[in-house]
């Protein structure tokens, strides 16, 4: 409704745009711009009016699109003036599908993915230990030796020993978790706190690294843990967490809300489409978002047990139309497990891996209960699937759902269809697929939610896990999705992979793996289409498309402004694209160092007012 009052305002605007400055002062000060961007190249994703150089915003909403003269009618006495510069703005775009708080704390801890030595790593915790109470964790991730351009001096397998470590960090427990997640490192102080030492036996599928001492002579540990002996540190982490002060625990919680709204803001992500949270984290983020405290708008998938779902979801549902920062009408459940460690649930064995097919994670009784509860409840279903035989099961727990529940109430087959498409619940991942299953995603009307960037990052090991012909039929198959009539929600599974949408946007487009070789070419997205499927599919997606997605009058005013224009550079330089800013309902969120979006005074007064009265 709103859509449409506004299209007659801004037809009227246009329409009066010949017309002088006195005859349109007659608009009403809530018809009249509030900002005014002019110099933009507006790739605005609406099919209808798909290009402009100027916007036109009334509070948090879009007003009219056009050229600048076009909007003139629209400038009043307090229009602001906002110059781009000439830069490449597109909606604002989203996330379709992340981890909201894991982004959060994963930011709190050091990076040491840059680190080129182990005397870069010691630098950073000493700065991080002159900063800290004593006895405060300090904790990492990321570290990895075989990306140091010089080894350790003093060494054991290519690991550090942690003296050095420890000397600059004597009063603080550190514990630095390596890039791969499968060891970690520890100082003195944690080791003690862990009661570790030498005579402490390796675990089950772990190891504690030990050496002789060459000063000493003595054998101690090292500090590196590898796989589950990694636990032993972890555990007296996990449990000093739980110990904190309510209002330490507060703090650290929403300083993790603040850092990952900035990681999204400087990355141009104005809605996160959060992959899965309790309904005490909902809660939680309802009451910020009832404070105006949510600098990004949140879509949010409930994750709990189903009895906490069925006791709940009525009362946490809310829509974006009515509450602009935080919107929950979606639950996820999760079938199987990945595919690096041979979780994901496979048709056929593992290419290396015969005696496997892979993990059942939840039973499929479990996801049946959850799919009735969302069809009684009238929510979104989003079940994570990523090996072929996990998506076939999701599909036909869909559609057998789709057909008891839906027919019910109608008058056969043709109308079960088109009901289960308005319901529009989404698979998470939908890596791997059966080329018979690729046409029932349009079938049902189920949206498939893949994230760009997993396919260069897992390219190098999908050929061993799956062989040459299922990858080639089945994996990351956009081409074949998008022409079988479907629309896919990008993203990044962040932190699983970096916020930044340029490396998903990048990988839908070239599906070049590091170092080179491109993975199946023949399934990239065009350019457009990678741009919807970040801004108008991931509204479709979560049910948004009249508010989100696209630069169109009356939906909110949420956009991103580039350095260069991501569907006509030339394609290898889409990753060394940079945002420039980012606006949020009508408000800068984020502007880049060096670009400002509010006008020169000299633009300013170029800008023809009618007077004030
Ligand atoms: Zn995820």
């Amino acid at each position: 409704m709103r859509g449409s009052w506004l299209c007659v305002i801004v037809g009227f605007g246009l329409w009066t745009s010949a017309l002088r400055a006195q005859e349109t002062k007659s608009l009403p000060p809530d018809r009249l711009a509030e900002v005014l961007v002019i110099d933009a190249h507006i790739h605005t994703v609406d099919p209808e009016k798909p290009f402009a150089t100027s916007m036109a915003i009334q509070g948090d909403r879009i007003l009219a699109v056009g050229t600048r003269d076009e909007l003139q009618p629209l400038v009043g006495p307090q229009t602001k003036l906002w110059s781009a510069g000439g830069r490449w703005i597109t909606p604002g775009f989203i996330e379709g599908h992340g981890h909201f708080l894991g982004l959060g704390q994963s930011l709190q801890m050091l990076d040491l993915s840059s680190a080129k030595s182990w005397d870069d790593i010691i630098a950073q915790v000493q700065t991080a230990a002159s900063q800290a109470e004593p006895g405060q964790w300090i904790v990492g991730r990321g570290w990895h030796q075989e990306k140091w351009t010089t080894p350790p001096t003093d060494h054991v397998d290519g690991y550090p020993r942690h003296q050095l470590l420890s000397e600059v960090s004597p009063q603080n427990p550190v514990l630095l978790t390596h890039a791969s997640g499968h060891a970690s490192f520890a100082n003195d102080y944690a080791m003690k706190l862990a009661g570790v030492s030498a005579e402490t036996p390796n675990p089950p599928g772990g190891e504690l690294l030990k050496a002789v001492d060459p000063t000493t002579g003595e054998v101690q540990a090292t500090g590196v843990f590898r796989e589950t002996a990694s636990a032993l540190v972890q555990r007296v982490y996990d449990q000093a967490q739980q110990r904190m002060r309510p209002e330490a625990k507060r703090e650290q919680w929403l300083d993790a809300v603040q850092r990952a709204s900035r990681a999204c803001l400087e990355n141009g992500i104005t809605t996160f489409q959060d992959a899965g949270s309790s309904i005490r984290t909902i809660d939680e983020l309802q009451a910020l978002s009832r404070q105006d405290q949510l600098p990004v708008r949140l879509w949010i998938m409930a994750r709990d047990s189903n009895e906490q779902l069925e006791r709940h979801l009525a009362r946490v549902r809310i829509e974006s139309q009515d509450s602009p920062f935080l919107a929950v009408r979606a639950i996820k459940c999760s079938i199987d497990g990945a595919l690096g460690p041979h979780g994901a649930w496979l048709i056929s064995p593992y290419e290396d891996l015969s005696s496997s097919v892979g993990l059942n994670t939840t039973t499929i009784a479990s996801i049946e209960e959850t799919a009735r509860l969302a069809i009684r409840k009238n929510y979104q279903l989003c079940v994570h699937a990523i090996g072929d035989r996990a998506n076939r099961e999701v599909l036909d727990l869909y559609q057998r759902i789709f057909e008891e529940t839906l027919e019910e109430s109608s008058n056969g087959a043709a109308d079960w269809r088109s009901k289960a498409k308005s319901l529009r619940w989404r698979i998470e991942h939908a890596q791997h697929l059966a080329p018979s299953d690729i046409p029932r995603f349009a079938e049902l009307g189920v949206i498939p939610a893949m994230q760009g960037i997993h396919c260069p990052s897992d390219a190098v090991y999908v050929l061993q896990r799956l062989g040459y012909r299922r990858a080639a039929e089945g994996a990351y198959v956009w081409r074949s999705l998008i022409d079988s009539g479907a629309i896919i929600v990008n993203g990044t599974d962040a932190p699983v992979e970096r916020i930044s949408p340029l490396a998903s946007f990048y990988a839908s487009v070239a599906r070049r793996m590091p170092g080179g070789p491109e993975f199946f070419p023949e399934q990239a997205m065009t350019r457009l289409e990678a741009l919807q499927s970040y801004t108008l599919w991931a509204a479709q997606g979560a049910f948004e498309e009249d508010v989100k997605g696209s630069l169109t009058p009356g939906k909110y005013a949420d956009f991103t402004i580039w350095s260069q224009d991501l569907l006509n550079c030339p394609v290898e330089q889409i990753p060394a694209t940079t945002v420039l800013g980012t606006v949020v309902g009508g408000r800068i969120a984020f502007e880049a160092p060096g670009y400002k979006l509010d006008a020169t005074d000299t633009e300013t007064d170029k800008l023809e007012r009618p007077p004030i009265q």
